[in-house]
């Protein structure tokens, strides 16, 4: 069966109470219980909820895992799998990590004594030469936000699991549709729900899958006893979201690489990352490991005053922080995603103050040329 009908028959998309073909709001916090010697599988909504049990066992069969969890928000995911961790380990984390991950580690999880290295992981071997004996973790994001660099997941997960080191990868701006890391030997996937997999730009979430079950039952563990889950509603509407991910994506993709050949031929654009630019130095990887570049670039321009014109007149791309929904936002990391990493380690890793980020949605892709056009050379 194909992702995009799989989207739709996946086993948990019909009500087994009712037979509905949604899934209902189990807006509920408590279960009654027949027995003192045995309770049902439903004793408290901390642990489970039928509507968030949907999702995640959906979100578990798109990442091809065996088990998936439902979180408040991308961060309390990323928080919650943190907790895998103890005092006197640590982690290796690409460069140019999403700025909250960057911000949790640096300030909450080095106080409880886990340390990080940041590496390069667009080179494997970096990877290995930051390796400690107190290694316990490998955490990757690829395409790399803002910069959409590019990590050879298959490379890095073998040189992880030869020193019995967990990888984790943020999967937020591929979603399973484009890539699928568990297949390419990692072991945890992470996502902010909050973008490409709702969509609508109307919920937080987060979602993490595993497919190995004893590190299941260990995250299931964190997941109730810290308790950061997603509620009902939340989830319901990630349900209804993941519907139309297949289209929304191909989509938002069509209008991304239209784009982005459009920007590499402008004057005034410096540079353009896109991984589904020829040119990018990616490009091969990202390609032998997922099935397309996305719908997010960044791009830079050679004054910090056209800079500020595009971000603060665009009509056809919001303003704001946040990707992956049916409409384009354009934001600014060195002040938005990025605004919790210190000045200089910006930019050290290449995050300059000209640099934009374009996250596109469903409006025409011609319209959303004119509008740059109009924006960048008017
Ligand atoms: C937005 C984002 C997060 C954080 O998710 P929230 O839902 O905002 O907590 C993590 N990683 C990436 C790549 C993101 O884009």
């Amino acid at each position: 069966m194909k992702f995009g009908t799989r989207l739709l028959h996946n086993g948990h998309e019909i009500d087994p109470f009712t037979k509905g073909l949604s899934i209902p709001i189990y807006q509920v916090s408590t279960y009654q219980q027949d027995s003192v010697d045995h309770f049902g599988k439903y004793d408290y909504a901390r642990s489970d909820n039928p509507t968030r049990e949907a999702l995640e066992e959906t979100i578990a069969l798109l990442e091809n895992g065996t088990r998936g969890f439902a979180f408040a928000s991308g961060m309390a995911a990323i928080s919650s799998i943190l907790l895998l961790f103890s005092p006197g380990d640590h982690l290796v984390v690409c460069e140019d990590v999403y700025g909250g991950t960057y911000r949790v580690l640096t300030t909450l999880f080095s106080r409880l004594g886990i340390t990080v290295t940041f590496v390069d992981a667009t080179i494997p071997e970096n990877i290995r030469a930051a390796i400690r004996p107190e290694t316990k973790g490998l955490f990757l994001e690829t395409p790399s936000n803002p910069l959409l660099k590019i990590t050879d997941l298959k490379a890095a997960a073998e040189i992880a699991r030869e020193q019995g080191i967990i990888t984790m990868v943020d999967n937020t701006f591929m979603t399973p549709y484009l890539q699928r890391p568990l297949d390419l030997g990692c072991d945890i996937v992470l996502h902010s729900g909050t973008k490409f997999l709702n969509g609508h730009t109307d919920v937080i979430c987060g979602l993490a899958v595993v497919k190995e079950k004893e590190l299941g039952s260990r995250i299931r563990f964190i997941q109730n006893a810290f308790g950061a889950i997603l509620g009902p509603q939340d989830a319901w509407l990630v349900l209804r979201g993941l519907k139309t991910l297949k289209v929304r994506i191909d989509e938002s993709q069509r209008t991304a690489i239209a784009v982005a050949d459009w920007l590499t031929r402008q004057e005034r654009v410096k540079d353009v990352y896109y991984p589904g630019l020829q040119a990018h130095p990616g490009f091969d990887v990202h390609n032998r490991q997922s099935s397309g570049p996305g719908a997010v670039l960044s791009f830079t321009l050679d004054t910090l005053d056209l800079t500020r014109k595009l971000l603060e007149n665009c009509k056809l791309a919001a303003f704001a922080v946040s990707l992956g929904g049916v409409e384009s936002i354009i934001s600014y990391p060195a002040k938005m995603s990025h605004a919790s990493m210190p000045c200089e380690e910006r930019k050290a890793r290449g995050i300059s103050d000209t640099l934009v980020r374009l996250s596109l949605g469903l409006e025409d892709s011609g319209d959303m040329i004119k509008e740059l056009d109009r924006l960048i050379n008017g």
